[in-house]
């Protein structure tokens, strides 16, 4: 038996208030790793506000690795979080560790967050089944895909369709990074689960300098968004200093990944642009025949003055210099007398060898 039950024909998407997962975006979710303060999260939510973040995150409950580290500040953090997302538009997600915290948490929070470390915690994964709040299911750091996925099934399972997993780094041989990011993860995962995968350098690395390469690695790889941590002040962090943005990192990591969305639409436009070339050419090709076989002009100087006529209003319209957009056009329709040409002659050709 699959042990993928609720595995869907198509990808899922996705929807946290206004921002999708899934559907092609690519959402940024930022924020400090940890509630440390009010001024600590409104100045951090400023930042990523403003430098365009589609999320705020912020840990309100820390799975610390030791029991005297910060512990964040609970269910206020939630209260502070849920304020901070209310002044800047953004919806909110924070960890949740209990399942006795989920229903409080849901009631502060657009989306609620597993940890790596709780990746397993079937009691948990099950009550945030029952929540029908969606769910950022983060993979255990040494969890297998096949595992993780299944983890998301407890949720599903439970009646909740809402699940964006995150690959985090998972723990390898490797010392000199906090964890291995799995590239190979993304791809995988969302063909075995057809759920959205995000990608979170910033625990994945634990170094600010590798989160920009490894954010593009993400996207390059077919990432559905991605999650990273920012403060306002690093280094005074109560948790994941050495890993966390500052504003000023922030807002170049978000123009760097601009930069990569505007230059994919453009590939994708370009693209189009060509094979569209390639149907109007084959359009004039099929006139060209036509007109020889009734034995008339290839050649008609009203019908391309016209479409130049028609082609330069359009070109205005659109916000185009009409001028440029003609001399585009001559070019377009001098290679297509020229095909047209090379086509009636190997017709014609063909039919004296033949
Ligand atoms: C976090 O995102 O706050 C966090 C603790 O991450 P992870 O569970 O991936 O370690
Ligand atoms: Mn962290």
């Amino acid at each position: 038996m699959d042990p993928l039950l609720h595995r869907n024909e198509t990808a899922s998407v996705v929807a946290v208030g206004a921002v999708r997962f899934g559907d092609g975006s690519y959402p940024v979710i930022a924020g400090p790793c940890s509630i440390e303060s009010e001024s600590q999260l409104a100045a951090a939510a400023t930042i990523v506000a403003g430098a365009g973040a589609s999320m705020l995150r912020g840990g309100a409950y820390k799975p610390r690795t030791s029991p005297y580290s910060f512990q964040g500040l609970g269910r206020e953090g939630l209260r502070l979080l849920h304020a901070a997302g209310r002044a800047t538009g953004l919806p909110t997600v924070a960890e949740v560790m209990e399942p006795r915290e989920v229903e409080i948490a849901a009631a502060h929070l657009d989306m609620l967050q597993v940890g790596s470390r709780n990746m397993q915690n079937v009691a948990l994964l099950r009550a945030l089944g029952e929540t029908g709040k969606p769910v950022l299911l983060k993979r255990g750091f040494a969890a297998t895909i096949e595992e993780w996925l299944l983890a998301a099934e407890y949720i599903l399972d439970a009646g909740n369709s809402q699940v964006v997993l995150c690959e985090r780094g998972i723990r390898t041989f490797e010392t000199q990074t906090r964890n291995t990011l799995d590239i190979s993860a993304v791809p995988v995962a969302k063909a075995l689960g057809s759920l959205p995968v995000i990608v979170d350098p910033s625990h994945a690395a634990g170094r600010r300098d590798l989160i920009t390469p490894l954010a593009l690695a993400g996207r390059a790889v077919g990432a559905d968004g991605m999650m990273v941590e920012v403060h306002p002040n690093p280094e005074s962090a109560l948790s994941d200093g050495p890993q966390q943005l500052d504003g000023r990192q922030f807002a170049s990591l978000m123009d760097i990944l601009d930069i990569h969305s505007r230059r994919e639409e453009i590939d994708r436009i370009d693209h189009r642009i060509v094979h569209l070339l390639a149907r109007r050419l084959e359009m004039s090709i099929k006139i060209g025949r036509a007109k020889t076989a009734r034995g008339l002009p290839l050649r008609s100087p009203a019908r391309e003055e016209m479409i130049l006529d028609a082609i330069e209003d359009e070109a205005a319209r659109a916000g185009l210099d009409p001028r440029v957009v003609r001399d585009m056009y001559e070019s377009i329709l001098t290679e297509s007398r020229r095909a047209q040409h090379r086509s009636t002659l190997t017709a014609v050709q063909g039919g004296i060898g033949g």
